[in-house]
């Protein structure tokens, strides 16, 4: 056989797709800008890595499930007054604190901008590389109280150790029940200088007991997530209160 027809076929088998659809084309742009061997395997090569690149980021973002959109290109920050935005940037483009299973809790009133704040860091994380979960505390809970039931409870949390950044987003709205608040301590514990949580809450600490079954376990709970955090404070006004007040007073 010639090496026209195994070629593709060795490409094939090695699984360096890009390249064998590339590399005939490549090779005539080669021969007529006189490149060197070596500058058409490394342009081959780059090809192949970009094209991986982007498909394992487009997975990554299909795996995050994160609600689209609520990107920092979409967030207004000259409206979030309270919010240093440059502090913002640097959680989104700096991975050191993921790499060192750090946590970030964002704390404020409804409307404020938290879950979007959350979201679009989670975002430009992903572009970095980073594993990123996005889900609702209740839905996580349910989902962990299931497995506990099923008696895989371990394995639930095995499988969310794959991601290096969880953002349990309205952590206050699951409330007090000893069996369902119990799996979410698990979680903070078995996370615990392993994985980055970001928690986006309404209520403060000193209202968390409502959130675990007892006091102790609520202040292990806190003491484990700000050991290494950072920890935001929202106090604008809601942003879909002023959304809703503009198009009111345009009707009016
Ligand atoms: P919270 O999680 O604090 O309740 P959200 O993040 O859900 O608030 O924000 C409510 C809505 O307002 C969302 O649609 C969000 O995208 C939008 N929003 C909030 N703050 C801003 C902002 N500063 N710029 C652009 N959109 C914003
Ligand atoms: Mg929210």
């Amino acid at each position: 056989m010639t090496h026209e027809v195994t070629t593709p076929l060795m490409l094939k088998q090695l699984y360096l797709s890009t390249i064998k659809l590339y590399f005939e084309e490549t090779a005539e742009q080669a021969q007529k800008q006189h490149w060197s061997y070596q500058k058409y395997l490394a342009t081959l090569c780059e090809m192949e890595l970009s094209h991986r690149l982007e498909q394992r980021l487009a997975r990554r973002l299909k795996e995050s499930k994160l609600p689209q959109g609520k990107t920092l290109s979409t967030f207004d920050f000259k409206v979030a007054k309270s919010i240093n935005s440059a502090q913002i940037q640097a959680l989104s483009e700096n991975i050191s604190w993921v790499k060192k299973a750090e946590n970030l809790i964002l704390f404020g009133p409804s409307g404020v901008g938290k879950t979007h704040i959350a979201a679009a860091i989670g975002h430009s994380l992903i572009q970095q590389d980073i594993r990123v979960l996005f889900v609702s505390t209740m839905t996580l809970v349910q989902q962990l109280q299931q497995a506990y039931k099923d008696y895989h409870l371990p394995e639930a949390l095995t499988k969310l150790s794959r991601f290096e950044l969880i953002i349990l987003d309205d952590i206050g709205y699951v409330k007090k029940d000893v069996q369902e608040t119990s799996v979410l301590f698990e979680l903070i514990a078995e996370r615990y200088e392993s994985g980055s949580l970001i928690i986006t809450a309404n209520q403060p600490f000193s209202e968390w007991h409502q959130i675990f079954p007892d006091n102790m376990m609520a202040v292990a709970a806190i003491d484990r997530l700000i050991h290494h955090a950072t920890i935001i404070t929202l106090q604008e006004e809601s942003y879909r209160k002023i959304e809703a007040e503009k198009i009111r007073s345009k009707q009016f």
